[in-house]
């Protein structure tokens, strides 16, 4: 089956930040690939802009490498020279004047406008003013950007300000890449377009729910920005939230943007405040060859988390009294992202206790190999009484659609073609981010105000031994990171 692609009109859209490390790993390979699927038309326009004086010629050279670098499927030299053509470069100063009047004179009029923000937060407000001032934005312009969204709820409220002064919020597209991974959308498919999960997907039926986004890289070169950030703010307040909440929302009344953005609100006003004893914070140690955590961020004394796990409650009718364990962290045993529904225990089993205990589960994976697969209770083949064992159901779509998954965008490439249709029903909400914030805050507030030190944990391990101890004495145990 070959997937459908429905191409978007021609746009002219402008990276702030075209020199960076975004803008090389994931925007420029993933304009290239909807080129190459035909969905970005050929008059479409994209203008890199940073502080770097670059020549076209070597603005060229820099997309041409990132993407021979970061694209893994074959294509032909001449789709690449007809995707260049479509590339200009302006060099620009996002806090002064250099620039400005040469990004108006590249743009055209009658096309769709969008200004991606790949650049530091500090920034947005001077762009923000900038393209307002030079009257380079038209009341259809779009901006989009980046995490992180602040670093509390105070932030993000300036940041929402600073913002809203010249954009209205149906032109901010705040990205949280993991909503635009195909999996995401499914699980939306899943839940709301067939009859059999819905009625299950409450306290009567669901056990406990997972969501665990495990890595196995340490911080990188990213050591001064994460050691001020930690894995809660990180991952937990953007990435696992927007997880958790379309994992719990009611149904929207439709598939559009505020229907569902209205309903994962509600999810995280209804979020219990965390009491610390739910909470487990980690830092890793040496293992693997790999330094520690604290060399790695040069901060001998540095009590940042590169681990969480936490137990979550929802208060409302759907979800009392059924709890979310949420764990993220760096250096360990595998790079898996997934949720799992554990569903109840029979009320009753025929075939005696000898069957054992068996609970189904739906697997959702986001990562590596997206897919959704469902363990259910079969008897085991062969002679001899009635044994029951657990088998998957694998509904991985690519194997049972037979899509090539090279050609199924990755999460950025159909974000920004999301930027370009205008539709924001995969990207957060002003309220939806400040939310999240306001809960956050006080869990981390409580770690300054204790004192509080991440347990370590050796590199290459599952996280410290107190986050399987916060399932184990409620009687349940975290799937395997594998
Ligand atoms: P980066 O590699 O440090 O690149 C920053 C870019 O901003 C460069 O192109 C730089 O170009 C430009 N820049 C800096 N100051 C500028 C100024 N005054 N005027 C104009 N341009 C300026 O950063 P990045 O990793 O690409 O990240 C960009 C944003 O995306 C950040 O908000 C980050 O948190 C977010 N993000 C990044 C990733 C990732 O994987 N990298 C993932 C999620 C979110 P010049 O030096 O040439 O000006």
């Amino acid at each position: 089956m070959v997937s459908r692609v429905i191409p978007v009109t021609s746009f002219d859209l402008v990276i702030f930040g075209a020199t960076g490390d975004l803008a090389k790993r994931k925007i420029f390979p993933g304009l290239f690939r909807r080129f190459l699927a035909g969905q970005m038309p050929k008059d479409s326009q994209i203008v890199g802009a940073a502080r770097s004086s670059l020549s076209i010629k070597t603005f060229n050279d820099l997309v041409e490498n990132s993407i021979k670098n970061f694209i893994e499927i074959n294509y032909h030299q001449e789709d690449l020279k007809n995707f260049l053509k479509c590339i200009n470069y302006v060099q620009i100063d996002a806090t002064g004047t250099n620039g400005w009047n040469e990004l108006k004179k590249a743009l055209r009029p009658k096309k769709t406008r969008a200004f991606y923000f790949s650049v530091s937060p500090s920034l947005f407000g001077s762009l923000a003013e900038r393209l307002h001032n030079y009257e380079i934005t038209t009341k259809n312009s779009r901006i989009v950007v980046e995490k992180p969204f602040g670093r509390d709820l105070k932030t993000a409220k300036e940041l929402n300000a600073i913002l809203a002064e010249h954009f209205t919020e149906e032109q901010i597209y705040r990205i949280d890449h993991y909503l635009g991974k195909e999996t995401v959308q499914n699980l939306m498919a899943i839940r709301f377009g067939n009859m059999l999960f819905e009625p299950l997907w409450n306290a009567q039926y669901v056990d406990h729910i997972q969501i665990t986004v495990s890595e196995t890289v340490g911080v990188g070169d990213r050591g001064e920005y994460y050691d001020e950030s930690g894995a809660m703010r990180d991952m937990v307040q953007n990435h696992l939230m927007q997880l958790l909440c379309l994992i719990a929302m009611e149904p929207p009344a439709r598939f559009e943007p505020d229907s569902v953005r209205d309903e994962k609100l509600k999810v995280i006003r209804a979020l219990d405040p965390v009491a610390p004893h739910h909470i487990v914070r980690g830092q890793y140690g040496p293992g693997n060859e790999h330094a520690d955590y604290r060399t790695g961020v040069q901060n001998p004394k540095s009590k940042t988390e590169s681990f969480v796990a936490l137990k979550v409650n929802i208060s409302n009718y759907r979800w009392a009294g059924v709890p979310f364990y949420l764990r993220t962290g760096k250096r360990l045993k595998a790079r898996t992202s997934e949720i799992a529904v554990v569903f109840k225990e029979k009320p009753h089993s025929i075939f005696g206790p000898e069957a054992g205990n068996h609970q189904n589960a739906l697997i959702i994976r986001l990562q590596p190999d997206e897919g959704i697969t469902m363990d259910v209770t079969i008897k085991e083949p062969g002679p001899g009484g009635m044994r029951l064992i657990d088998v998957p159901l694998d509904m991985t779509f690519s194997e049972t659609l037979g899509i090539d998954e090279n050609t199924v965008p990755d999460a950025y490439e159909r974000l920004i073609m999301d930027v370009i249709r205008g539709n924001q029903t995969l990207f957060m909400r002003g309220d939806e981010v400040e939310a999240a914030w306001a809960w956050t805050d006080p869990i981390i507030k409580g770690w300054i105000e204790r004192n509080d030190v991440p347990k370590p944990y050796e590199s290459g391990s599952s996280g410290p031994q107190d986050s399987l101890t916060l399932l184990e004495r409620e009687g349940r145990n975290w799937r395997q990171i594998l």
